[in-house]
């Protein structure tokens, strides 16, 4: 057999690796299909890595797949139990509540992928919920998901997104739709965070075990796997959340249950991007307090790795997890100031950057300047020499030492150029963005097929969507959304 053929989804080699090696993480549970299933968008991209036939997608078997209406040999429907710290009170158990996983695959190229079915009905762990969710927060979340792994951002992805005509009962009634998500592991901190404090010590001990041995390999047979383990994580984490605060991303909701061991963006929900650099910018309606602000975002990372610290207290010394915690803060730092020198198109190191990108984010928070269009306009300016900025006189006083900071560089400005429209997006998913799409799918899913090609190349041109790179209208400007999903 041809080992780099596409397979039939009935081919696939479908495993679970960590149901086999931890099955008290999971309890079986039965899919609720939607009721008249519609495709509303597939990811080819996603698909061809997953290696499957795209002929496969035009089957009706395919529909039925992706709506958890089709068993195959090895297809296991599971919902794993978790607990977590929300809104920074713990909550004894969680887990997932309306997402079921199928089974793990692999690829070509010895990727696994599991796959898990979001809004498929309820499962033991469904509290007060109905185990469903809307197409409005469905469509948020498979666009963001692609739009931040174009973003090159760490991200659980979506394969595909159906809608269904079942009604769902929120503020209003709105109708079902399940998203098909993707991911190297679903694992949260939380998952860690309710065997240790269950005090179920073996399911702990094997947990930690298992994601070491399969998403931490090269630490398997080292004395200090445990330790290693873990400064990784904090590695991926803080590393995540420059990343975020680099792009102008907004979660909404970091609660621990929310936050990936993989340094993954996980769970979306009323997630949002800045428009201007507002640090006290809070894009969840629910979040009276803040407490998932933008600028507290790098701080909750730290917070969060606290609460995993205490469930891997029995393995890793005291001295060792605190010094390691201790670390994050230097790893964010050192990763931001890159990724914002990126940004500038700046290579040298040199005394005075650390002032410099103050100046920065002091004249972004004055002047309001979007902040996508902003560095969009200063990767052009390296060869125009004008920005197309209202007269500021922050601004103008930012581009004399902007220019003269240059003056340092040993790269070409047309080099310099275009190595910033490749780190600055001319399309970023503005909450008016999503909301077209959301508005439109039934009489015009054009627009979402549309957006969803802009958002996964945010760094093309795209003459025709021209429209879509600019900032919301001041009404919708730095808007929080309903935390409802
Ligand atoms: P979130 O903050 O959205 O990640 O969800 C927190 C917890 O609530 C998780 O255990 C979810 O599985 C659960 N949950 C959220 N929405 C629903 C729903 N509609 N039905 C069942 N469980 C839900
Ligand atoms: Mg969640």
């Amino acid at each position: 057999m041809n080992p780099t053929r596409p397979l039939k989804l009935a081919e696939l080699n479908f495993t679970n690796r960590l149901k086999n090696a931890c099955p008290h993480v999971f309890v079986r549970v039965a899919c609720t299909p939607l009721l008249n299933p519609v495709l509303l968008h597939l990811n080819n991209d996603l698909l061809d890595r997953l290696n499957i036939d795209p002929y496969e997608k035009e089957k009706s078997s395919f529909l039925r797949f992706i709506n958890g209406d089709l068993d195959f040999d090895g297809l296991f429907f599971g919902a794993s139990v978790y607990s977590g710290h929300q809104f920074g009170y713990y909550v004894p158990r969680l887990g997932d509540g309306r997402a079921i996983t199928l089974a793990e695959i692999k690829n070509n190229n010895d990727e696994y992928f599991e796959l898990q079915l979001k809004g498929s009905g309820l499962t033991p762990y469904s509290r007060m919920g109905d185990g469903k969710a809307v197409v409005r927060s469905s469509i948020r979340e498979y666009l963001g998901s692609a739009h931040l792994k174009a973003l090159s951002i760490p991200t659980t992805e979506a394969l595909t997104i159906i809608h269904g005509s079942d009604d769902v009962y929120r503020e209003s009634v709105e109708k079902s739709a399940i998203v098909f998500r993707v991911a190297e592991s679903f694992l949260r901190f939380g998952h860690f965070q309710y065997f240790f404090h269950t005090d179920q010590k073996e399911e702990l001990k094997s947990l930690i075990d298992f994601t070491i041995a399969t998403y931490f390999k090269n630490y398997t047979d080292h004395p200090n796997s445990y330790l290693l383990f873990f400064q990784d994580v904090v590695k991926k984490t803080a590393k995540l959340f420059a990343g975020w605060q680099s792009v102008g991303f907004c979660h909404g909701v970091l609660n621990t249950d929310n936050t990936s061991i993989l340094g993954l963006t996980i769970d979306y929900g009323p997630f949002g991007f800045i428009d201007h650099f507002d640090l006290n910018h809070i894009c969840n309606h629910s979040d009276h307090e803040g407490r998932y602000s933008f600028g507290n975002q790098p701080e909750i990372g730290m917070w969060n790795l606290e609460q995993l610290c205490i469930a891997l207290q029995d393995y890793i010394p005291e001295a060792d997890l605190k010094r390691t915690l201790d670390t994050y803060p230097q790893i964010f730092h050192v990763e931001y100031r890159r990724l914002l020198k990126n940004k500038l198109g700046l290579e040298k190191i040199i005394d005075g950057d650390e002032e410099f990108l103050r100046k920065l984010l002091g004249m972004l928070v004055a002047t309001k300047i979007d902040y996508t269009q902003f560095f969009r306009a200063l990767s052009h300016y390296q060869l125009t020499q004008s920005m197309p900025f209202l007269k500021s006189l922050e601004l103008s006083e930012f581009l004399k030492i902007y220019d003269e900071r240059i003056k340092f560089e040993l790269t070409s400005k047309e080099d310099r150029a275009s190595r910033m429209l490749a780190v600055n997006p001319k399309f970023i998913l503005r909450n008016y963005l999503a909301q077209m799409a959301i508005e439109t799918y039934l009489t015009d899913p054009k627009v979402l097929e549309n957006l969803f090609l802009v958002l996964t190349h945010p760094f093309d041109e795209w003459e025709q969507f021209e429209e879509w790179s600019a900032p919301a209208s001041t009404q919708y400007k730095n808007l929080s959304v309903s935390c409802s999903s």
